[in-house]
């Protein structure tokens, strides 16, 4: 669009909620809006450096990027400014009226309505730009892009409640320019030294110089006055290439803060510098929270791409394995050509060996916290498992060289806990396996309930026998990876006929074979009633209360695998279950003598050990008819 005159829009509706709600709920945290102003100058500075390696001519006449910090008394304003990448008029109306994060329409849909509730989650979004309405009730941009020229700079003006207005001026200077007018009763952030110690506490690691006007004591005027001269208020060096004992914690989670754009604190950080046949400095961060779309493949994470302290790319995906897409932080490489590309990252050796030493450095912080013993990190541990384990499993597939590693950091519920968290480690399952079993026994159910009253586990719940209970989508994905452990294979307890190994002694085998013998007649009459619905028919000693239950065979995709890919739209190889039933429950024990209704308790039998797996029926209406017959039958008597 071509327009030049003044033109007033209206924000995304996401917009007006996200002001509405921060004006209110972040008050008592107001003087974020500077870290972010001054976070959203130090990334415009980026990207200018980043577009002048190709056109140096970007720089015009002033090749210094730095931001600037002012604040005038009189007008009650304050003013950002930086001579960065700067917006167009397209940019500005864009950028500043609508939010352009992933997750969005998400987020939104979760808010309650109750403020307090809300309040926590909008830090958990991010509020940059628009957190500067919490101090100001009208806000004035002036920017202009990088290479056009000075009469297509843009003036974005807004109050903050509905519309905002654009409208092109001349604008000489490159970059953005950013004046708040100050709400009443903010007058204490009129001072030059509220304003430096606020940017010392949440902006000193901006690796930019940001400059404020000196200020001196005037012993005539009784006063502080303003000199000509300017000062650089921050410490000005890219904070990952500082020393390590120079940071504190305090500075480490601000920086987090500007380069994942989240508002709490990280869970976790590591800072290196690795020397060898690759250089680089890795500073990465585990956020405490997951994002909206963590289950979002396809996000690119958050590593940002530096080269020589030189801002290559945000969300350099090739720097860090799917898996641990959560990942934030910084890789400044001494390495890489400063012109690389995506694709040229996709191919480079160095690069790899950037990313398998990120990963190892990641899978390290989470085994500190996992084998630590100190409560506090065993906690963090458990919210990280919590927040992100869903996204490691798929680790347990990606990432074969890691496999082991990663094996040892997976959580499960187990039958041995009477919650659903998941706290059992694989570790923990091997050492306390019972004398004589040789086998890590698990299920894979919809959910915990179905998972933990799941008749498969009878006989093992009788035997005092561990078996781990798996709800995860991923789960079965991961399992099809994950063999083994520490030498013991993995076994569904809900897949191939019941191999107890040594857990069972001779005798019970040996009563076993009789039992089986006797049922010989009954099983062949069933299996030919049960043909269209079960592959195979047999009686099973995994049962102590049920009279049947359904299993997959060995080499067969498991039901909860079918029902889960069907309810996907993917198309599910259609294998049928074996129908397995106890011998030693009067149900199974009455059919031997049940001759006109054999065929409808053998259906009966198949459908009620579907329904309690959490499979739906072929055909509801004849289960309801038969059960309501069956209800008549012994009404009479
Ligand atoms: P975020 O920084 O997470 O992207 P913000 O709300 O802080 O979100 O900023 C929104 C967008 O506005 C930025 O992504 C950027 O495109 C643009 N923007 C804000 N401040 C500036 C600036 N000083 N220079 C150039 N662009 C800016
Ligand atoms: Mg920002």
């Amino acid at each position: 669009m071509a327009a030049t005159e003044k033109q007033t829009l209206g924000f995304q509706a996401e917009v007006k909620q996200l002001l509405n709600l921060m004006v209110h709920s972040l008050y008592s945290n107001k003087e974020i809006f500077l870290r972010e102003l001054i976070s959203n100058a130090s990334d415009a500075a980026d990207k200018l450096r980043y577009e002048t390696i190709a056109k140096p001519e970007l720089f015009e006449s002033d090749p210094d990027l730095k931001i600037g910090v002012a604040f005038n008394k009189d007008a009650r304003t304050i003013t950002v400014s930086d001579n960065g990448i700067g917006m167009s008029r397209d940019e500005a109306v864009e950028h500043l009226g609508t939010i352009a994060k992933s997750g969005t329409r998400e987020f939104f849909s979760q808010l309650s309505g109750d403020q307090q509730k809300d309040a926590a989650l909008i830090g958990q979004f991010g509020v940059g730009f628009y957190s500067a309405f919490i101090v100001a009730d009208k806000i004035t941009v002036n920017s202009r892009r990088a290479g056009l020229p000075a009469d297509q700079g843009v003036c974005w003006e807004s109050d903050g409640t509905g519309e905002f207005t654009v409208e092109t001026i001349n604008k000489p200077s490159r970059g953005t320019e950013i004046i708040l007018h100050l709400r009443e009763g903010e007058d204490e952030l009129l001072s030059g030294w509220q304003l430096k110690s606020i940017i010392r506490k949440y902006s000193d690691h901006i690796s930019l110089p940001i400059l404020m006007q000196k200020e001196e004591w005037d012993n005539d005027a009784k006063a502080m006055v303003m000199r000509d001269e300017t000062e650089t208020v921050n410490q000005a060096s890219a904070l990952w290439a500082r020393n390590k004992a120079d940071i504190t914690e305090e500075q480490y989670k601000e920086f987090y803060k500007h380069v994942s754009h989240d508002f709490a604190e990280p869970m976790a950080y590591t800072h290196n510098r690795v020397e060898g046949r690759s250089e680089y400095t890795q500073l990465l961060y585990i956020p405490s929270r997951a994002p909206f779309d963590l289950w979002d493949r396809n996000q690119r994470g958050g590593i940002k791409l530096y080269i020589k302290r030189v801002f290559i790319m945000d969300d350099a995906e090739q720097l860090m394995p799917v898996y641990l897409r959560f990942v934030k932080g910084v890789i400044d490489s001494n390495d890489l050509p400063l012109n690389v590309s995506r694709e040229i990252l996709q191919e480079s050796r160095d690069v790899k060996v950037i990313r398998d030493g990120s990963t190892r450095r990641v899978l390290g912080m989470l085994e500190e916290l996992a084998n630590a013993e100190e409560q506090e990190k065993k906690d963090k541990y458990a919210s990280f498992w919590k927040e992100f384990g869903q996204a490691l499993k798929e680790g347990i597939g990606e990432d074969h060289p890691n496999q082991e590693r990663i094996a040892k950091l997976l959580r499960f519920a187990s039958t041995h806990n009477d919650t659903d968290v998941e706290n059992v480690s694989l570790e923990e399952y091997v050492k306390r396996m019972k004398e004589g079993q040789d086998k890590i026994y698990y299920i894979t159910a919809e959910n915990y309930t179905a998972a933990k009253s799941s008749p498969h586990l009878e006989i093992f719940r009788k035997k005092g026998v561990e078996v781990l209970l798996l709800t995860d989508r991923v789960d079965e994905w991961m399992l099809s990876f994950l063999r083994e452990f520490d030498g013991k294979s993995l076994q569904s307890v809900a897949k191939g006929g019941l191999d107890l190994g040594k857990l069972e002694d001779e005798a019970e085998k040996k009563q076993h074979e009789e039992t089986e013998a006797g049922y010989k007649e009954l099983i062949d009459k069933m299996k030919t009633v049960l043909k269209e619905k079960a592959k195979d028919v047999r009686v099973t000693f995994r049962l102590t209360d049920s009279p049947a239950c359904l299993v997959a065979d060995e080499h067969d995709i498991s039901g909860n695998l079918q029902r889960l890919m069907k309810s996907a739209g993917q198309k599910a190889p259609d294998t049928k279950p074996i129908l397995e039933i106890n011998p030693n429950h009067p149900l199974v024990q009455r059919l031997k003598y049940e001759d006109a209704k054999f065929d409808d308790w053998s259906h009966l039998l198949f459908d009620q050990a579907l329904l309690a797996e959490g499979g739906g029926l072929a055909d509801p209406a004849a289960f309801v008819k038969r059960i309501n017959q069956m209800l008549l039958d012994g009404a009479s008597k």
